[in-house]
C-alpha cells in the first residue's frame, strides 16, 4: 500500500505547497506540524485534546518504546494506535538519533550500532532491519530508514562516512520492508532520510541513491544541529529542490514557528519538535507576537488570554494571570494548559499557512506572521519594544538549534 500523497496548491511567489497524506489512520493536510510523543505519550495531553487541537497526526520514539515496554509488548496490546488509544495517523522516528544522542558505549559499524541502554545499561544492537521491524511491530503509518546522523562540525571524512552508511543502510531497510510485505506485513510507509550535514555536495550525493528506491516520501535530516541558521535554511532550499514534487518532505526536529514558516517558504511539508511542549512545560510559550514567559510577575495581574489572537480552549477561558499563578503554584495544571496551548498554535500556525498557499498569497501571509513575531509585543507596558532586538532575539534562539540537549532529552524522557 503506498501512502496516497495529493497536492493541491503551489504558492506562486515561494516554493511553498498544500498537499494532503491519506494514511491508514485519517488524512493529514500539509504543512503539517506533529507534536512529540517520545513514549507514547504527548506529554501532560490526553488523545481526546490532542485531536481537539486539531492534531492529524503525532510523532513517537522508536528507540524509547524499544526499551520500554517493549515491542512485543505494545503489539501484544493490538499496536501503538490502540496502546495509546490514539485513532489518527502516527509516524515513527528510526531510532538513530537516540542510538547516537543518548545511549553510552555505542560502536557504529557498517552492520548497525551496538549500545547500552540509557535505562539499565543492557547491551542493545539495533540494525537498520531491526529500526524497520521495530516500527512495524508499533503499527506505525510512517516510518523513517534507519541513518546516520552526525554532530556538527564534523572533519569532511566522517560526513562522508555517515552518508555512505546511510544510503546502505536506506537500501537494507528498504529490503526489510519489502521481505515484510512477502509475509503479508510491512503496510506502513517509508521514507528516505537524507543526509550530508551542511555540505550540499555530500547532500546530493546522498540523494543520488536515495532517490532511485521508490520510497514514499523523503526526509531531511542532519539540520538544525548546530549550523547557522541560513546554511540550514539554504540546505532545505537545496534538499527540496532534488526532491521529487509528488511525495511528502519532512523536516525532522524542527519545530520555532519562524524556522517552520521558513522551511514551508522552501517547500518543506511537515515537521516535528519538542520544542513548543518543552518549553511550554517550563512556562514559555509561543504565541502570535512571539515569545512569553508567562511565568513571569509581569503578567500576574494579566487579563488577556496567553495569545488574544488563539482560539484555542486555553486562550478561549483562561488569564495570563490564571496561568501565572499556576505555575508559581506549581500546579500540575499549568503545565497541561500551556502545552494545550502551544501544540494548539503550532497545528494553527501550519494550517494557517495551508490556507494562505490554497489562496496564493503565502508570500503575503508569511511577511505578516514575521513581522508580527518580531514585534515581541507581549508586554502591555513595553509594547513600543525595537523589533530590531526582538528579531536578534529570534536568531539567538533558532540558532541555539531545536534539537535539545542530551539532558534536555532525558528530561523530556523523564
Ligand atoms: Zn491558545
Amino acid at each position: 500500500m503506498a501512502l496516497d500523497f495529493t497536492l493541491d496548491a503551489h504558492d506562486p511567489s515561494t516554493a511553498a505547497r498544500a498537499g494532503r497524506l491519506m494514511t491508514a489512520h485519517g488524512e493529514v493536510l500539509t504543512p503539517a506540524f506533529m507534536p512529540v510523543g517520545t513514549l507514547g505519550s504527548v506529554k501532560t495531553l490526553a488523545p481526546d485534546e490532542l485531536a481537539g487541537a486539531g492534531v492529524d497526526m503525532l510523532l513517537a520514539n522508536t528507540y524509547h518504546l524499544r526499551l520500554r515496554p517493549g515491542v512485543e509488548t505494545v503489539r501484544r496490546m493490538g499496536g501503538l494506535h490502540r496502546f495509546m488509544s490514539w485513532p489518527r495517523a502516527i509516524l515513527t522516528d528510526s531510532g538513530g538519533f537516540q542510538v547516537l544522542s543518548l545511549s553510552e558505549l555505542r560502536t557504529v559499524s557498517d552492520h548497525g550500532v551496538e549500545f547500552r541502554s540509557h535505562l539499565d545499561g543492557s547491551r542493545q544492537i539495533m540494525t537498520p532491519e531491526d529500526a524497520i521491524r521495530v516500527q512495524d511491530g508499533l503499527g506505525t503509518d510512517i516510518a523513517m530508514s534507519f541513518d546516520e546522523p552526525i554532530e556538527l562540525p564534523a572533519p569532511q571524512e566522517a560526513v562522508r562516512t555517515a552518508v555512505d552508511r546511510t544510503i546502505d543502510w536506506a537500501r537494507r531497510g528498504f529490503s526489510e520492508r519489502e521481505r515484510l510485505r512477502a509475509e503479508g506485513g510491512g503496510a506502513m510507509a517509508l521514507f528516505g532520510v537524507n543526509q550530508g550535514a551542511d555540505d550540499p555536495v555530500e547532500r546530493r550525493r546522498c540523494f543520488a541513491s536515495l532517490g532511485e528506491l521508490p520510497f514514499d516520501g523523503f526526509a531531511l535530516g542532519g539540520l538544525w544541529v548546530g549550523e547557522e541558521r541560513s546554511r540550514s535554511l539554504e540546505m532545505v532550499e537545496h534538499d527540496c529542490a532534488m526532491f521529487p514534487a509528488d511525495r511528502p518532505r519532512y523536516l525532522m526536529g524542527v519545530g520555532h514557528p519562524v524556522d517552520v514558516i521558513d522551511a514551508v517558504a522552501r517547500g518543506a511539508d511537515m515537521f516535528d519538535c519538542v520544542l513548543p511542549t518543552r518549553n511550554a512545560r517550563r512556562g514559555t510559550v509561543f504565541i502570535s507576537t512571539g515569545r512569553l514567559v508567562v511565568k513571569n510577575a509581569a503578567y500576574a495581574a494579566d487579563a488577556r488570554p496567553l495569545d488574544p489572537a488563539c482560539d484555542c480552549a486555553v486562550c478561549q477561558r483562561f488569564s495570563r494571570a490564571y496561568l501565572r499563578h499556576l505555575f508559581a503554584s506549581g500546579e500540575m495544571l499549568a503545565m497541561r494548559l500551556a502545552s494545550l496551548h502551544a501544540v494548539s498554535h503550532m497545528v494553527r500556525l501550519a494550517r494557517e499557512a495551508r490556507a494562505a498557499v490554497l489562496e496564493g498569497r503565502f508570500g503575503a501571509f508569511r511577511e505578516t506572521f514575521l513581522e508580527r513575531f518580531e514585534s515581541g509585543e507581549t508586554l502591555e507596558p513595553r509594547s513600543a519594544r525595537r523589533a530590531s532586538a526582538a528579531r536578534r532575539r529570534v536568531e539567538d534562539e533558532t540558532q541555539a538549534g531545536d534539537r535539545p540537549s542530551t539532558e534536555e532529552m532525558l528530561d523530556d524522557v523523564e
